[in-house]
């Protein structure tokens, strides 16, 4: 996967490359990433990339000239890369998005700044817009850094062998289980018992069945889409029952 980021911060893409799996994945050449100054492609010789708006209103407006010269430029050395603006505007960026565009050969993240880019940019030079939360950024560096971890993480080899993104939240529709480690008594509290039993089919049912009520307490939105198997059914019908239970003894009681 070829990333490529037109920005006028290249710097700040940079941080990105120096650390953990993004800078792991560069080394085995899962990925690459080119940051391209958008300043680069300025004409005038201020070498000037915004402007004040037309109609008046405060803020500078991203000139649409080096904006699409630098596009042209990086579309010409990617042809089947897809272009994606980052914008609070766009689609809203998630697991599902992140699984599409990681099957993409490439992916050019044109990031804007001041007040955005001017809009003939988006109506002829992008695929798509996307935004990574309902929440208005200073640029879009930090947006394409998500969307490059998140990616990236996403494309076969790159975690390496001992880890695998297949469980994580929102893959498989639920949010994951909770995970523990060393030692196994912390400040009083415990580790369950069933992890430690060796039990493979037995920890196998305990994670499913934590995902599912971790998912009904924290996120039960994402239940609606999910497609839950018979054996989720029956433990939801169960829990069910167990809470009426426990709350008809607590209506009795008062
Ligand atoms: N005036 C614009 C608006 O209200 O829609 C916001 C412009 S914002 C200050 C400057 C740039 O930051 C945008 O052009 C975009 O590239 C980036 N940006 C800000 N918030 C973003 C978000 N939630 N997702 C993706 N990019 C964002």
């Amino acid at each position: 996967m070829i990333f490529t980021v037109l920005t006028l911060f290249s710097e700040m893409i940079s941080a990105l490359l120096t650390g953990g799996i993004v800078k792991r994945a560069i080394e085995y050449q899962y990925i690459s990433v080119e940051s391209i100054n958008i300043r680069d492609f300025a004409k005038d010789r201020h070498r000037t990339v915004d402007d004040r708006p037309y109609g008046g209103g405060c803020g500078m407006v991203m000139k649409p000239e080096p904006v699409a010269e630098a596009i042209r430029h990086a579309r010409k050395k990617h042809p089947e890369a897809y272009t994606l603006l980052l914008t609070p505007q766009g689609q809203l960026f998630n697991q599902g998005l992140a699984q599409k565009l990681a099957d993409q050969p490439g992916l050019i993240l044109v990031c804007g700044r001041y007040e955005g880019i001017d809009e003939r940019i988006l109506e002829h030079l992008v695929d798509d817009e996307l935004s990574i939360g309902d929440y208005v950024l200073t640029g879009g560096e930090l947006a394409a850094m998500v969307v490059i971890d998140a990616v990236t993480r996403l494309i076969p080899g790159t975690l390496g062998g001992e880890y695998s993104a297949e469980e994580d939240s929102f893959s498989t529709g639920l949010l994951e289980y909770p995970h523990y480690t060393r030692p196994r008594s912390f400040e009083g509290a415990e580790v369950p018992e069933v992890l430690l039993s060796g039990n493979h089919a037995a920890i196998k049912e305990w994670r499913r069945q934590a995902s599912v009520v971790r998912t009904l307490l924290k996120r039960p939105d994402l239940l609606m889409d999910k497609h839950l198997s018979s054996d989720d059914i029956r433990f939801m019908t169960k829990l069910q029952k167990d809470l009426k239970t426990i709350m008809g003894n607590h209506s009795t009681a008062s």
